[in-house]
């Protein structure tokens, strides 16, 4: 190898990593900062309800193997599996056409006919527990972005692919949901 490489420096080639650019960024604590806030800075998270289907598969009352299960349930509201929910802040992102990776999120709101106005890309901190089959609802905020009593839900969306993001030490950062709008 000669010189070409690195004119200005003689012969040694610029390394790509060093400590400056890696190899200690904590992508989980980015996230969360990013997303959930620090200090005085709010975060860019939405509140959102996440509803999450009983982890061993505990069917609802309402639940029948031939005819499934009662839309009218007023325990499971047609689920038809057992199911809690609990409060995340996410950033939510729509994205082309009927694509639903992560590749093609959008950064800007387009208008309808650009966008699929039917799938999204769900991001969530690594402490929630979102897994397919899960439910999201987008739910009426204020202007501060905190959710109006009594609760008004405005969307659903089903998580029909959860994956998780992982930093270098394999820990957890943070989960990539595509999800799919459903009326309810
Ligand atoms: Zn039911």
């Amino acid at each position: 190898m000669g010189k070409w490489f690195n004119p200005g420096g003689g012969d040694a080639i610029p390394p790509i990593w060093n400590a400056s650019t890696s190899p200690t960024a904590d992508l989980r604590k980015e996230f969360d900062d990013l997303v959930l806030g620090r200090g005085s800075y709010p975060g860019i998270g939405v509140f959102m309800l996440l509803r999450m289907m009983d982890r061993s598969g505990k069917r609802c009352l309402c639940w029948n193997e031939t005819r499934g299960s009662s839309t009218n349930c007023s325990y499971c509201k047609g689920e038809s599996f057992q199911w809690t929910e609990e409060w995340v802040r996410g950033w939510f992102t729509q994205t082309f056409g009927r694509s639903l990776t992560g590749a093609t999120q959008m950064e800007t709101l387009l208008p309808p006919g650009i966008f699929d106005h039917d799938k999204a890309i769900m991001y969530l901190p690594a402490t929630a527990n979102p897994a397919t089959g899960d439910a999201m609802f987008r739910i009426r905020l204020n202007a501060e972005g905190k959710p109006y009593y009594p609760i008004e839900r405005i969307e659903k969306w089903r998580c029909v692919n959860v994956e998780d993001r992982r930093q270098e030490s394999g820990e957890l950062a943070f989960w990539l949901v595509l999800c799919e709008r459903v009326e309810f």
